[in-house]
């Protein structure tokens, strides 16, 4: 439910790397419960931030704040974000249900609660009959709903989801598509999601966030971006939707 959303505020937020500057003063309000993409073409730091989010690099300058709490110095396993990649990162000697299960093992969950929790998401995201599958005899897309599952189980306030279909073919991509808007609604969890794909971005997301060469150019609604583009860049980037 709503309960467990999150919101976040990044303030000024500077990455260099050496005497590169991959993100440039980013403030970015992320609002309770939404669906927020990150939208940009290859390099303008989308994965940066991201990981800046989630804990796994620290910020060059500026703040992180979650729920009024300044997180900026929480470790990534006390952010307890969930985390979808493109790349599945499934354990493979582990099946179906071990894979989602592992979340709630780490945090110590009784066998009882495990089981039900583990039994709900299988539901969820439509893997009934695969529970004592290894990942290697699934489809592509299924292993992409065993990461799903696995990245909820926990019921994370904010699910990160870095260009998780890139890989996977038009339909299945539209599919999964359709499969993550349902898992927002129903989770109600804020989520935060890495494209590069304008469509996608535009079918998806409560507010879309364009990034260019480490700068946020422009943040609103997909409609009003697309509508009303900031600048040149934004309507030509925009405008290679086919
Ligand atoms: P995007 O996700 O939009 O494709 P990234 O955030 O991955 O962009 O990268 C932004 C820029 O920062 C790129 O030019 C990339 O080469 C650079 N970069 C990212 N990580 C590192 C790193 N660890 N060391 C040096 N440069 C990096």
């Amino acid at each position: 439910g709503d309960a467990k959303a999150a919101e976040i505020k990044a303030v000024s937020i500077g990455k260099t790397f050496g005497a590169f500057h991959a993100l440039k003063n980013l403030s970015l309000d992320i609002g309770r419960g939404e669906f927020l993409t990150l939208l940009g073409p290859s390099g303008s730091g989308k994965t940066t931030f991201l990981m800046i989010l989630a804990g796994f690099t620290a910020p060059t300058t500026g703040r992180l704040v979650m729920d009024g709490k300044d997180i900026t110095d929480v470790p990534a396993e006390d952010r307890s974000y969930g985390m979808v990649f493109q790349g599945y990162a499934l354990f493979p000697h582990l099946t179906v249900e071990q894979n989602i299960a592992f979340p709630l093992k780490v945090r110590g969950r009784s066998s009882a609660d495990v089981k039900r929790k583990v039994g709900e998401m299988v539901e969820r995201v439509g893997l009934i009959g695969h529970e004592k599958k290894l990942p290697a005899k699934l489809s592509g897309g299924q292993q992409q709903r065993v990461a799903l599952a696995r990245a909820l189980v926990f019921e994370p306030s904010v699910l990160l989801l870095d260009e998780p279909f890139s890989a996977l073919d038009k339909n299945l991509r539209e599919m999964m598509q359709q499969e993550v808007k349902r898992l927002h609604q129903e989770t109600g969890t804020t989520f935060v999601f890495v494209t590069h794909d304008q469509s996608e971005a535009l079918a998806l997301s409560s507010r879309v966030a364009i990034f260019n060469h480490g700068e946020l150019l422009q943040v609103g609604k997909p409609q009003d971006v697309y509508e009303r583009p900031s600048n040149r860049f934004v309507a030509e980037f925009l405008g290679e939707i086919n």
